[in-house]
């Protein structure tokens, strides 16, 4: 043990924990299930499994303490500070849960008659004009469910719109522009929606104007920018980049990710945007990590409405005696992209934290968002140098901020060493090589207080220190996690998961 301030649920690991097979004791159960209704012979025969499955056989007390031992291996949002860049790991608040356990929409089946669920329609719909709202844009869709998946929606909804004769009407802007730094999932969503990519060069950490004039031409779909950017700089030249854009008859894609730094201070369909994703689970506190789950609802101009996918949640009547109803006939739609309504869960906790919010809060939220990335680069940069950053020559980040910590790092130690040895101090380590090689992206989010960002430099500088003076602590760290330094590669192409963790 040689740190003092060990708060994680690594401390709290303990011996070694059993399986939930071997805690298996045969004839244990966890609930009483009702006498079996289902009359015999009921299952033809050939379909009837010969044994019953394999399952572990447990009562509920030890049911319980399996899950929570494992809660308490968890690294949490809810336990633990999480910087991780790019990602908006804010707290989520516990009162988008309790909308989401509310039987009245646990219990709605998705194929219910429109006039049994309008409760949940009206959820979708007042969603849908917020997110339009937000935006300052004209129609949503709620139906991708995650940033990537807007991503490949909105590219489709492109196509189908310069694919339209009474639309775009141009077949042969096939060619889809992205800045260097662009989120892997950008080339991505473009090769799968059958579109070429060509990577913009950027200019310290901005979109280079004269290439990006350069490479326009009339097979440009689109380009696809993220602002506030993956370096987490707001592109004061957007207004021009869209200009550049549109006087080639393309169309300005924003990846919403970083929308977190400007919900209610500036609006995308206002600094040029056509068309835009959200992640609600990282804007709008939707519960995210491991790859799920999410909303990746979809903005657009009224020219992109018609190919929007079906169905669209619509409101007809007058006020007071209006219904809300899917609207299904959409002849220019590129289709649905999920089956029935989205994520439903998750687009009714985005709906409960913006109701929560409200306008004030939300521009709040973004506000706070900034001040606390700024906060931490400015008392951070004097040890760890910021390419992008500058307080003192007025070069301020959004929500978020990039480190290249050159001269610790020329000390023999690398970005690993640093993120393991954060575990050992409780806080989850920030995202590193991206979007450049040898960076931390720190974004604190709005959520954590002063004491906590306090401490998070306090820690940063202690490591800093142990780099000068002792480095080999740090190649052994984390030393206080539930498991140590993992050889991941092997961890992920042999993984062992029949052995209890033995430390
Ligand atoms: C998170 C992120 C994405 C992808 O979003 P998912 O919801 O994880 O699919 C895309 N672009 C940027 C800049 C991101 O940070």
């Amino acid at each position: 043990m040689t740190t003092t301030h060990s708060t994680t649920s690594a401390s709290s690991a303990g011996p070694a924990m059993p399986l939930i097979f071997e805690r298996s004791v045969p004839g244990s159960r966890a609930t009483d299930l009702p006498p079996l209704d289902v009359p015999a012979g009921a299952i033809p025969a050939g379909l009837a499994a010969a044994e019953p499955p394999a399952l572990p056989e447990v009562g509920q007390l030890d049911l319980v303490r399996h899950y929570s031992h494992l809660a308490a291996r968890n690294f949490s949002v809810d336990a633990n500070f999480y910087p991780l860049g790019s990602c908006t790991m804010k707290y989520n608040p516990k009162i988008n849960e309790a909308a989401a356990a509310m039987p009245a929409f646990t219990g709605l089946h998705p194929l219910q008659d429109d006039a049994d669920a309008q409760g949940a329609l009206k959820v979708l719909h007042d969603t849908r004009l917020w997110l339009a709202e937000i935006a300052g844009l004209d129609e949503v869709s709620l139906q991708p469910c995650a940033g990537a998946h807007g991503e490949y929606a909105a590219l489709k909804v492109i196509r189908a719109y310069f694919n339209d004769p009474q639309g775009g009407n141009q077949p042969q802007r096939r060619t889809v522009l992205a800045p260097e730094t662009a989120h892997g999932t950008n080339p991505a969503s473009c090769t799968m929606c059958g579109a070429n990519v060509a990577k913009v060069p950027c200019v310290n950490g901005m979109v280079d104007l004269e290439a990006l004039r350069g490479m326009v031409n009339n097979e440009t779909a689109a380009l696809m920018i993220t602002n506030p950017n993956t370096a987490g700089l707001f592109d004061s030249t957007i207004t021009e980049i869209a200009r550049i854009l549109h006087d080639a008859g393309a169309l300005l894609y924003l990846d919403g990710a970083n929308m977190n730094a400007i919900v209610g201070v500036s609006r995308p369909g206002d600094f040029g945007v056509d068309i835009m994703h959200y992640n609600t689970h990282k804007t709008f506190s939707t519960p995210h990590g491991c790859g799920g789950p999410g909303a990746g609802p979809i903005a657009v101009r009224k020219f992109l409405a018609p190919y929007l996918p079906v169905p669209q949640v619509e409101r007809r009547g007058e006020p007071g005696k209006h219904s809300y109803f899917l609207d299904q006939d959409r002849p220019k739609s590129i289709g649905k992209v999920r089956s029935f309504h989205g994520q439903f869960g998750v687009l009714l906790r985005c709906w409960t934290y913006i109701a929560a919010c409200g306008p004030e809060g939300l521009r709040n939220m973004s506000q706070h968002a900034v001040l606390n990335a700024n906060y931490l680069a400015a008392r951070l940069s004097g040890r760890f140098e910021m390419p992008y950053f500058d307080h003192r020559q007025g070069r301020f980040c959004a929500h978020e901020f990039v480190t290249v910590p050159r001269t610790l790092l020329a000390r023999g130690v690398t970005l690993v060493d640093i993120a393991k040895r954060l575990i050992d101090y409780g806080i989850h380590p920030p995202t590193m090589h991206w979007p450049v090689h040898d960076c931390l992206m720190v974004e604190p989010t709005e959520t954590e207080g002063k004491a906590t960002l306090d401490r998070f430099i306090e820690v940063m500088n202690k490591i800093a220190d142990e780099i000068e003076r002792e480095p080999a602590l740090l190649k052994e760290a984390p030393q206080e996690a539930p498991v140590g330094r993992l050889d991941e590669v092997a961890a992920a192409r042999t993984p062992v998961l029949t052995a209890a963790l033995r430390r």
